[in-house]
């Protein structure tokens, strides 16, 4: 799936999940209440015609996207519109039946969270029995020709001597897509991993790792997905894509279940709420979102005078964010101009951002 063309809604259908996951960004209360689809799709209509995409994807998660009971229905709700529909899973609940409906409702991509290539990583992040269950759910993916992508987030110390397992294990699973996002300093995550988990040189190793041992895989699709992707400067195999993740305020948004609206969802920024403002206002509207459009104007610290920042607008905004409480200070996993090789702060946010 070429995401670079198309612009990404990614809707939380839920906010119920079977896991609680160590690296969990989401820790708030889990509320019964359901994302209004037919909500998001009429306001989409006038946002199009303001963003100019042709293409768009709704990225269906949660909470745990398959535990919401009418999936199925919605999901051919968006294809009817014309939309492509992409599925974000633990993948726990993917039994052949189950597969073989996804399909027929018309799902065009489903994402599954794998954070190790063997039980004892994955179930040790996700707990017990949840790697068996996910493999056999990838294996019904691919039996009934649903395209796969699997999500490893990227943990020091858990997984990220895993790399070459990880691809090998797409290839014995016949998965033909892998994406990579580095672990941010959020929610569950903070206490079971700390803020400073990957950082400096730590990330520039495990990006170079990545392009490195992708050219052992030529069959396989490998996206990073992190604005300091871009700024790698070793030769990169054409199978290996480092400019997945899309500035802010470009081609992407995230609508949580309360219709809270998020320019990336992991920066726990809300900048609107669709049952008080449409998409195409809070588009045009958010002076946040404008600020991060216009991140350039606002970078902090080594950023200001750096000679690539046109290349990577100070880094990942959400790693900035979680440890500084500016998405415009220097994303701590930057390698260049002085890294950071020792996280101090811990709770000492300033929370200053926009001012
Ligand atoms: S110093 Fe800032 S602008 Fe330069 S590469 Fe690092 S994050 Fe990007």
């Amino acid at each position: 799936m070429e995401y670079n063309s198309f612009f990404n809604l990614q809707v939380e259908l839920n906010d119920i999940c079977n896991l609680t996951c160590k690296h969990c960004y989401q820790i708030r209360a889990k509320a019964k209440e359901e994302l209004d689809i037919d909500l998001v799709l009429s306001q989409l209509e006038n946002l199009k015609k303001i963003t100019g995409y042709q293409k768009h994807i709704f990225r269906l998660s949660g909470g745990e996207a398959t535990l919401r009971k009418d999936l199925f229905k919605v999901i051919r709700n968006i294809k009817s519109h014309g939309y492509y529909v992409e599925v974000m899973t633990n993948g726990m609940f993917l039994d052949l039946p189950y597969v073989y409906a996804l399909k027929s409702s018309g799902i065009d991509i489903c994402q599954v969270s794998m954070d190790g290539s063997s039980a004892e990583i994955h179930n040790y992040v996700r707990g017990q029995g949840a790697y068996e269950k996910s493999i056999k759910g990838i294996k019904n993916l691919v039996k009934v020709g649903i395209p796969v992508e699997i999500k490893l987030t990227l943990i020091k110390g858990i997984n990220t001597d895993d790399i070459r397992n990880m691809f090998s294990l797409c290839t014995e699973l016949d998965v033909k897509y892998i994406s990579l996002a580095r672990f941010i300093f959020a929610g569950n995550g903070i206490q079971n991993f700390g803020r400073g988990n990957l950082i400096g040189n730590e990330v520039r190793d495990i990006f170079y790792k990545i392009a490195e041992t992708g050219r052992e895989f030529p069959q396989l699709n490998i996206n990073v997905r992190d604005q300091l992707g871009r700024i790698v400067d070793i030769d990169i195999p054409k199978n290996v894509d480092m400019t997945k993740e899309p500035y802010m305020g470009v081609s992407y948004l995230a609508i949580d279940t309360y219709g809270n609206v998020y320019a990336d969802r992991q920066l726990d920024i809300i900048i609107g709420n669709i049952h008080q403002q449409t998409l195409s206002e809070i588009w045009t509207g958010s002076s946040k979102l404008q600020d991060l459009r216009e991140s350039k104007k606002y970078l902090r610290g080594k950023c200001i005078d750096c000679k690539i920042n046109d290349i990577c607008l100070g880094g990942n905004k959400t790693a900035a964010y979680a440890l500084t409480g500016s998405p415009f200070e220097p994303d701590p996993g930057c390698w260049i101009n002085e890294p950071i090789n020792k996280i101090q702060l811990v709770d000492n946010f300033d929370k200053n951002m926009f001012q």
